[in-house]
C-alpha cells in the first residue's frame, strides 16, 4: 500500500510495497513517481479504467536489487480522495502482485481497499499545512463518531475531539515532529460525536516542499479504547485487589511513601491504620469462604463510606486492611486525638450487623493498631510493622479495641529478637548446663535427680529456665536445645554408669511439648542413649499436659514406641492442667509428679491437702509411683510421708546443683538429715 500525491509521488508506503519495487525499506520509495515503476502512464490506466469502471492491471516493473528489471503483472486499485479536485487529489494505492490479485479480481478495488484497511482497522487521512484541508477515509470520520463523512475536517476539528487534559500533549508531538521532520506516533483520548470517550492512535509522517519546509501530513488513526481497556485491567489487577476493588499492598506502598513525602513537606502529621477482624476464620470455617468473601466485600465498603475521598484504603491481605489519612494535625496532640477518632468509628462502624447471604446476620468486631507519621524520618515499612505490633496489642487485649503504637512494643520486640540471638549464640558457645536436684525416696533411701537448664550467660551471670525458655519454645529454638540437654544428660549417665554409688541413679529430664512432637524426636533420644551407652531404664521423660493438646493417641504411640525400649515417663505439674482421669488410664506413664503449688499449700490450705491426698490415692490405684516436688519444710514432708508419698523433692533437701556437687550430695548420704526435725535449717 502506498499513498500518492497528485503528481502520483509516492508520499508513503509500506514494507510490503517497498519490497515489491525492489527495496528494503518504505524510506528508498517514498519521494519517487509511482509511473517510475510501471510501464504504462498510470493517469491514463486510470481514465481508461474509470471509464469501463473496471480494476486496474497493469504491469509493474519492478527494479529488483542485481541485475536489470523484471516485470511482475500486478493489480492496482486506486482510492482517490479529493477526486473532484484534480489539484489537490491524492490517492491510496493497493499493489498486488497477479498472482495473488487474480483471485481477488472479482472483487472492486474499492472493496479491496476497504477490507485492506479494514484488516487494520484504519481511518487514512491527508492534510495540505499551508490550506489546513484534508482528505480523510470513512472509517477516519467513523472513528470520530460521524456516521456521515463531515465536508470539512482539519486540525483544528481534530483537535476540538481531543479531551482537554491530552491537547497539550498532542499539539507539542506535532510540533517537535514538524520540526525534526520525523515521523510520530502517538496515543490520546477523543470525545467522539456521540460524546463517548475512546482512546485512538495516530500515526504519520510530513512531506516536504522544495525548501524542505514540511508542506503535507499524511498517516492513519485507528480505535485502540479495547486494547487500552485490557492494559488498564492489567495495572488494575497488579494495583488493586479484585475482591474488594481496594488498592492492594504495592499500591499501598506508593501511596504511603507519597504520604510520607508530603508530610515531611508540609509538617501535617498522618496515620497509618492497621485493621485485622477478630475472629473472622471462624467466619470462614462455619459459614464457607463465599459468606467470608462477602463479609470482607461489606468491610471494605463500610471503610470506603467512612473516609474522606483522598485518605486511602487498602486490603493488607486476608482479613487485615489499611488506612492511611493525610493531614489530621499540626502536632501530635491534634493528630493523636484525631487519629483515635477516627479509629473508634471505624471501629464501631464495623461493629454494626452484617446481612450475609446466610441467613442468619452476623457481628464481627476489630482490633485496629495505629502509628502517626511525619514528625520524624520513617519508611514505609516500618511504619506498617509498628501500626501492625499496636494491632497485636490490641488483639491480646482482647480484641475490638484499639491500640496506638508505642516505642516500647518496639523495645519488646527487639529485646525478644536480641535474646534469641544471644540464645543460638549460647547453645554455640555452650553456655548451657544442666544442674540436677535430688529427688529422695525416704523409704528405700535411693536417690534420683532431675536436670534442670541453667545458662551461664557471660554478661548476665546464672540465669534460670523462667528467664529463656518461654523465648526459646516460641521462637523454634527449643528443638536444638531440647537435642542437647538429652545429649548431655545421656553423657552423664554415661560417665556415671561406672561410678559407684552414682551408677544407680537415673536423670529425669524435662521435655516441652513442642520438642517431643518435633519428627525427629524419637531418634533423638534413641541416638543419645546408643552414644553414651546408656542403659534406657536411668532416663525419665518429663512432659506436661500440654504434649496432649494436641492428640492424646499421637501422644500415646510417641510414648508407646519409647517404652518398648525401657525408658518411662513422669507427667509432670499434675493437677494443674486439666488433668483427666481418661488420658492417664490411656497413656504409658510411669510416675506423676504433683505440683509444688498445691505440696507449699498441704499444711495450710485444705482444698490443696485434698487435692495432694488425691493424687496420690489415684496414683496408687493406677500402679504409678508418684513423686510430690516443691517440698520446703520437715512439717510438708512428714504430711507426704503420712500419705505414703515417699518420693520427695524440694528445698528442704535439696537446690539442684552442678553434677560434682550432686555427685558429693549422694556421697553424703543426706537421708538421715533429710528425716531431721523441723527446725534445721535445709
Ligand atoms: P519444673 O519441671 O516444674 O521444675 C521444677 C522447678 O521447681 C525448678 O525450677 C526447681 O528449681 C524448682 N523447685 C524445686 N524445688 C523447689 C522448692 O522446694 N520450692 C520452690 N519454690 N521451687 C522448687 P527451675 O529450675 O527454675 O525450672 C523451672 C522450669 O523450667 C521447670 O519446671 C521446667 O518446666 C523448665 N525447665 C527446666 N529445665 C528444662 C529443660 O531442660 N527443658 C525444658 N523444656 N524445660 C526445662
Ligand atoms: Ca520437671
Ligand atoms: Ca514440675
Amino acid at each position: 500500500m502506498c499513498v500518492v500525491d497528485v503528481r502520483r509521488r509516492i508520499v508513503q508506503a509500506n514494507t510490503p510495497l517497498a519490497r515489491l519495487l525492489g527495496k528494503d525499506r518504505p524510506s528508498e520509495v517514498v519521494g519517487q513517481a509511482l509511473n517510475r515503476f510501471l510501464n504504462t502512464d498510470i493517469d491514463k490506466v486510470l481514465d481508461r479504467a474509470r471509464r469501463r469502471r473496471a480494476p486496474v492491471a497493469i504491469n509493474l516493473r519492478t527494479v529488483p536489487r542485481i541485475g536489470a528489471g523484471r516485470k511482475v503483472p500486478a493489480f492496482i486499485a486506486f482510492h482517490e480522495v479529493n477526486a473532484g479536485n484534480p489539484r489537490r487529489s491524492s490517492a491510496v494505492v493497493v499493489i498486488t502482485p497477479r498472482a495473488f490479485g487474480d483471485h481477488i479480481a472479482t472483487t472492486s478495488y474499492s472493496q479491496r481497499l476497504e477490507i485492506a484497511l479494514d484488516v487494520g482497522a484504519l481511518g487514512a487521512w491527508g492534510m495540505d499545512l499551508r490550506t489546513g484541508e484534508a482528505w480523510r477515509t470513512d472509517r477516519h470520520d467513523r472513528i470520530f463518531g460521524y456516521t456521515q463523512s463531515l465536508p470539512r475536517w482539519s486540525y483544528e476539528k481534530f483537535i476540538e475531539h481531543v479531551v482537554p487534559e491530552d491537547r497539550g500533549r498532542v499539539n507539542r508531538t506535532f510540533e517537535e515532529a514538524a520540526d525534526a521532520k520525523t515521523r510520530w506516533v502517538f496515543d490520546c483520548r477523543i470525545v467522539r460525536k456521540d460524546g463517548e470517550t475512546r482512546w485512538i492512535s495516530i500515526q504519520g509522517g510530513f512531506e516536504d516542499d522544495a525548501q524542505g519546509a514540511p508542506k503535507a501530513m499524511f498517516g492513519v488513526v485507528c480505535d485502540i479504547t479495547d486494547r487500552k481497556r485490557a492494559e488498564e485491567q492489567v495495572e488494575f489487577l497488579a494495583y488493586y485487589d479484585s475482591l474488594t476493588q481496594l488498592p492492594n499492598r504495592r499500591l499501598l506502598d506508593d501511596r504511603l511513601e507519597h504520604a510520607l513525602l508530603h508530610a515531611r513537606r508540609n509538617g501535617r502529621l498522618g496515620v497509618v491504620l492497621f485493621l485485622d477482624l477478630d475472629d473472622f476464620k471462624s467466619v470462614n470455617d462455619t459459614q464457607g469462604h463465599q459468606v467470608g468473601d462477602e463479609m470482607l466485600v461489606e468491610v471494605a465498603s463500610r471503610l470506603r463510606d467512612c473516609l474522606r475521598p483522598g485518605d486511602t484504603v487498602a486490603r493488607f491481605g486476608g482479613d487485615e486492611f489499611v488506612v492511611v489519612l493525610e493531614d489530621i494535625g499540626r502536632n501530635s496532640d491534634e493528630a493523636v486525638a484525631s487519629a483515635r477518632e477516627v479509629a473508634q468509628i471505624i471501629r464501631t462502624t464495623l461493629l454494626a450487623p452484617y446481612e450475609l447471604s446466610a441467613r442468619e446476620r452476623r457481628h464481627t468486631s476489630c482490633s485496629i493498631g495505629t502509628v502517626i507519621f511525619g514528625d520524624c524520618q520513617s519508611e514505609p515499612s516500618v511504619l506498617l510493622r509498628q501500626a501492625d505490633l499496636a494491632m497485636y496489642r490490641a488483639k491480646a487485649a482482647g480484641g475490638n479495641t484499639v491500640r496506638a503504637y508505642e516505642p516500647e512494643m518496639q523495645a519488646a520486640i527487639d529485646t525478644r529478637v536480641a535474646l534469641e540471638r544471644d540464645i543460638q549464640q549460647g547453645i554455640e558457645n555452650d553456655e548451657f548446663v544442666l544442674h540436677y536436684q535430688p529427688q529422695l525416696n525416704l523409704q528405700d533411701n535411693t536417690i534420683k535427680a532431675e536436670a534442670l537448664l541453667r545458662w551461664q550467660h557471660p554478661k548476665r551471670g546464672l540465669l534460670y529456665p523462667g528467664e529463656f525458655i518461654p523465648t526459646v519454645e516460641a521462637s523454634g529454638l527449643i528443638l536444638p536445645l531440647g537435642r542437647w540437654v538429652l545429649q548431655n544428660a545421656c553423657q552423664r549417665l554415661g560417665e556415671w554408669r561406672d561410678i559407684e554409688p552414682m551408677a544407680s541413679i537415673s536423670i529425669a529430664v524435662n521435655v516441652s511439648a513442642r520438642q517431643f512432637h518435633a519428627p525427629g524426636f524419637i531418634d533423638d533420644i534413641t541416638t543419645a542413649i546408643a552414644q553414651f551407652g546408656v542403659d534406657p531404664r536411668r532416663l525419665v521423660v518429663e512432659l506436661t499436659e500440654s504434649v496432649l493438646l494436641d492428640s492424646v493417641d499421637k501422644a500415646r504411640a510417641i510414648m508407646a514406641e519409647l517404652t518398648v525400649r525401657g525408658i518411662r515417663f513422669a507427667l509432670d505439674d499434675f493437677g494443674t492442667g486439666y488433668s483427666s482421669l481418661y488420658y492417664l488410664k490411656r497413656l504409658p506413664l510411669h510416675q506423676l509428679k504433683i505440683d509444688r503449688r498445691f505440696v507449699c499449700g498441704v499444711l495450710s490450705d485444705t482444698h490443696d491437702a485434698a487435692i495432694v491426698h488425691t493424687i496420690i490415692t489415684l496414683a496408687q490405684a493406677m500402679g504409678m509411683e508418684v513423686v510430690a516436688e516443691g517440698v520446703e519444710c520437715a512439717a510438708t514432708r512428714d504430711f507426704l510421708i503420712a500419705h505414703a508419698c515417699v518420693q520427695q523433692q524440694g528445698f528442704w533437701f535439696s537446690h539442684a546443683l552442678c553434677a560434682d556437687m550432686f555427685a558429693h550430695y549422694v556421697r553424703a548420704n543426706p537421708f538421715e538429715q533429710a528425716l531431721a526435725a523441723g527446725s534445721a535449717d535445709p
